[in-house]
């Protein structure tokens, strides 16, 4: 599923083409994906020129010298292709430049495109409720400790409540608990000064280092068939169950285990993370 890093690279990556460019034409191929796509997509769109890309958490922006912007959100399989060399039954929305064509492709529908009034942006549906983003200057140890205060919810589930961080995913939230050596379980309220001071720059780094590594396939939009490919980071629990901890299995025998929390995986150590 794309988490932050890969809308970040995706943005990133349409900007290297989209930016500056005026929309030629918009076909859209089916009603909508997870929601109808609005009605006046390509009357809004045509002839509009692009002023920039952005991202708010985990939906990518594309901003107009319209009033309004799209809004897309890769869901579990999306993705946008750059001038494909054939057509393909999932591209559900395609956008032509004089110079290239990009396809928002999604074989599950999960994701959705969408617009909105450029002025209300920050009031804008899915981001008014928002908290602080997961790489802002707004995020910091004072904005957790205020938010986790009293919190008996375990410190994992409220780091995916986007109320309180915005952006972060389950991959994201595993590895920077384990990088600030706090359990999952941890009840919020719980987590220690010091901990707090940790984690703030956890999440910072795990996030950064995984759109440094897919600043490294960017190269690949040039490619004829466009595909973005979801970069392979290293990570140190997500998805090592029974694996040896990279910090502490030499000193204190650590293994990798996965455990279940909101119905999601969640993968620490439990020699080194307290
Ligand atoms: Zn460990």
């Amino acid at each position: 599923m794309p988490e932050l890093p890969e809308v970040e690279t995706t943005v990133r990556g349409l900007a290297l083409y989209l930016d500056g460019a005026r929309i030629e034409r918009v076909t859209v191929n089916r009603p909508g994906m997870r929601r109808p796509f609005p009605p006046d997509l390509m009357q809004a769109l045509t002839g509009a020129t692009v002023t920039g890309l952005g991202r708010r958490a985990k939906y990518g922006l594309i901003h107009t010298d319209r009033a309004r912007s799209v809004v897309f959100h890769l869901g579990m399989s999306g993705r946008w292709r750059i001038d494909p060399a054939e057509p393909d039954r999932h591209d559900h929305v395609v956008i032509d430049t004089a110079t290239n064509r990009f396809a928002l492709n999604d074989p599950r529908r999960f994701g959705w495109l969408d617009l909105a009034d450029e002025a209300a942006l920050e009031s804008w549906g899915p981001f008014a409720a928002m908290g602080p983003e997961a790489l802002g200057e707004a995020l910091s140890a004072q904005h957790l400790r205020a938010a986790f205060r009293g919190r008996k919810q375990a410190v994992k589930l409220c780091l995916l409540d986007q109320r309180i961080v915005a952006g972060l995913g389950n991959i994201y939230v595993c590895e920077a608990l384990w990088r600030a050596q706090i359990h999952p379980r941890k009840a919020a309220g719980k987590v220690t000064g010091p901990q707090l001071a940790r984690l703030v720059p956890a999440i910072r780094d795990v996030l950064g280092e995984s759109i440094a590594d897919g600043g490294s396939t960017l190269r690949d939009y040039a490619q004829p068939d466009g595909n973005l490919g979801y970069f392979a980071t290293r990570f140190d629990v997500y998805g090592r169950t029974d694996a040896p901890c990279h910090r502490c299995h030499e000193t204190l025998g650590g293994i990798v285990r996965r455990i279940v929390q909101g119905g999601r995986s969640t993968w620490f150590c439990p020699k080194c993370q307290k």
